[in-house]
Parts: structure tokens; sequence; C-alpha cells
């Protein structure tokens, strides 16, 4: 077997699924065609560009796959055969102003989504509440309730916010306790409410430093 043939063997049989068909079949662009651009949102930056291709591989019978250059953030994606772009785009709002560990749990978050993990985004969310309490002064290591109530008692979760914060943890409890299927939309929901309690808990804090720190 040639590099990049694929075989899943049956029997005494080898079959292939269309694969790797030389270096022939690979074509480098230069930027003076229209095949050396490619329009996608890019998922180290989030921005829309009109991609550099810097190579494409043309093999018969099957839609091509394409290595792009970011030109706003300078990253590598790849076009692949089912016509998503990889890495795909994170779901859901960038939260300026949040503390490192609350960035990496809201990142992971995000990136669940974007590979259908909607069992693992809920958890991580209802993890961030957790974090958001003990970044604020919560005990490590209390009941997971008490991180709510304590948001609660220090002003962070105001009563209109009660509702749909505790969403976040009811979903994230569903996620965790019982074995029905995962739900998109309601991970999509648990991911969004998330976002909106770290924008009010910390961007606009945040942003609202820029102007009061000048005077
Ligand atoms: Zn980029």
């Amino acid at each position: 077997m040639t590099g990049g043939e694929t075989g899943i063997i049956y029997g005494s049989q080898v079959h292939r699924s269309m694969g790797y068909q030389g270096h022939r079949s690979v074509t480098k662009h230069d930027g003076s065609t229209k095949e050396s651009w490619y329009s996608y949102i890019c998922g180290h930056c989030n921005t829309k560009v009109s991609g550099a291709v810097v190579c494409g591989y043309y093999g018969e019978e099957e839609p091509p796959i394409k290595w792009l250059l970011c030109t706003n953030c300078g990253n590598g994606s790849v076009l692949a055969k089912d016509g998503n772009v990889y890495p795909g785009v994170p779901f859901g709002p960038n939260i300026d102003g949040l503390p490192e560990d609350v960035l990496e749990a809201y990142k992971e978050a995000r990136n669940c989504m974007t590979v259908n993990a909607f069992t693992s985004c809920e958890l991580i969310c209802r993890k961030i509440l957790m974090h958001v309490a003990v970044e604020k002064g919560a005990k490590e290591g209390d009941k997971f309730a008490t991180y709510l109530s304590y948001l609660e008692e220090q002003g962070f979760v105001t009563p209109p916010m009660k509702g749909w914060v505790d969403l976040i943890r009811q979903h994230g409890n569903k996620a965790t306790h019982s074995l029905e299927s995962p739900d998109k939309k309601r991970a999509e929901s648990t991911l969004m409410f998330t976002a909106e309690l770290l924008r009010l808990i910390y961007e606009m804090e945040h942003m609202s430093k820029q102007y009061t720190e000048e005077t």
C-alpha cells in the first residue's frame, strides 16, 4: 500500500476508498488565477477573508481539498472533501475582559459546538459558573448549589437574571446525570446564556474601565 491510501480489509480483499492519487493531482497556486483565492471565515481569527489557496488536491471524481492561508492572521486551514473548513468557527460571541481560567473554559465550550460535542459544551458551561464564583471569592470545593447562591448574594446575579442563569446549571446537570441524547438547540442556548452572564460580569466592567480610568 502506498502512502496516503486508506484500506479496509474484508476477508482477503482490500477495498480502497478514493484517496491519494499521486503528486500529479496537487496544484500549487501563485495568486494569478481565480483558483488561488477562497472566501471563508477563518476559525483562528473569526474573520471573513479572501484567503490564499496555497495548494489544492484535485483528485478524480472527488471534491477538491484546499490548503488555505488566512490573509488576516496568517494561520492555516483546510477545506476538506466534505465542503467544511477546519478548524471551524467557534460558536458564540467573543467576550473581552475574561480572567484566564474563565477564558480557557469559555473557549473550550465554544470549540465543543464546532465539533457537535453538545454534552461536553453544557458540562463546561456548568463548570464556568464554578470558575466565576471562585474567581469572585467563593470557597472552592463547596456544593455546586452554593456557588450560585454566592453569586446572587454578592449581587453578580440579580433577580431578573436568576431564571436563565439557573438554566445553565440545570442543563449542565442533565448533561451530567441523564442519558438522554444531546440536544443541539439546548446546548446552543446554554452557551448563549453563559456568554451573556460573562458579558455582564466581566465585559461591561472591562469596557467601562476604558472611560473611567481617563478621568
Ligand atoms: Zn485568520
